[in-house]
């Protein structure tokens, strides 16, 4: 008997630390100056011009940095818009190969290129659209899915989306917030809990993942974590 309800104590236990969570984001701005006093501003996103960041996004789905930094050298001159408008999809693959999916992002890359066609190639003219029409654009765009669209969005348009991707999610699960089931509804309570300002939605985002690197990885290295002072991962609150 004495084991039996030991074990009821310690199923209750594990239901209440599965189920005990943070009920407002409101603290959100406290991670984000935590973070960026641990790992300084990032200066995201890494492109030279935001036609590479455009293309840098599609690059990126489904890979690692390493391999979209291969294909950007590859392009080399060729990652212009004149370029990638006007070549054989093959030929724009072969240069794209180590990105995975190559013959995909190939027809991806031509597909944004003519959606930016419409602006002549001019992100000041992009720019001058409300943010939520060059969101409806861009998802119109086969192949471009919302974290795809927020990243072009946030890092070559200037505009005000959040990025949300699998880091956001893992480290704020950790810290102890209930998060939303979908995208969309995990953007806007963010971007309702932080402050409006481009450089930190810009920080935010990159901060997020250089701590899914460096602490918060898939197994958690939480001795000297920037965050663990307000982590409920960290104090057993959550699992
Ligand atoms: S304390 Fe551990 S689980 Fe919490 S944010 Fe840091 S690395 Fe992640």
């Amino acid at each position: 008997m004495g084991g039996m309800a030991a074990r009821q104590n310690d199923q209750a236990e594990i239901k209440q630390k599965v189920t005990c969570k943070r009920e407002t984001f409101e603290d959100l701005m406290d991670v984000y100056q935590l973070l960026l006093e641990a790992y300084g501003p990032r200066h995201w996103w890494p492109a030279e011009t935001p036609f590479e960041m455009m293309v840098g996004a599609i690059l990126t789905q489904n890979t690692t940095w390493v391999n979209v930094e291969k294909a950007i050298r590859n392009m080399g001159k060729r990652l212009t818009s004149d370029y990638i408008a006007a070549a054989p999809l093959e030929e724009l693959g072969e240069l794209i190969r180590s990105s995975g999916y190559f013959r995909q992002k190939a027809q991806r890359l031509k597909n944004l290129t003519e959606w930016y066609a419409q602006y002549t190639y001019d992100i000041e003219k992009a720019r001058a659209r409300k943010g939520e029409a060059l969101r409806a654009e861009l998802l119109a765009i086969k192949g471009i899915g919302p974290e795809t669209a927020d990243s072009i969005l946030l890092y070559a348009l200037d505009k005000l989306f959040f990025v949300i991707d699998a880091y956001t999610r893992r480290i704020l699960e950790r810290l102890g917030y209930t998060l939303p089931q979908t995208y969309d509804e995990l953007r806007m309570v963010i971007e309702q809990n932080i402050l409006a300002d481009l450089t930190v939605y810009q920080e935010f985002h990159a901060l997020l993942v250089e701590h899914a690197k460096r602490h918060c990885t898939k197994e958690p290295r939480c001795c000297a974590c920037p965050v663990e002072g307000i982590c409920w991962y960290r104090q057993g609150k959550v699992t």
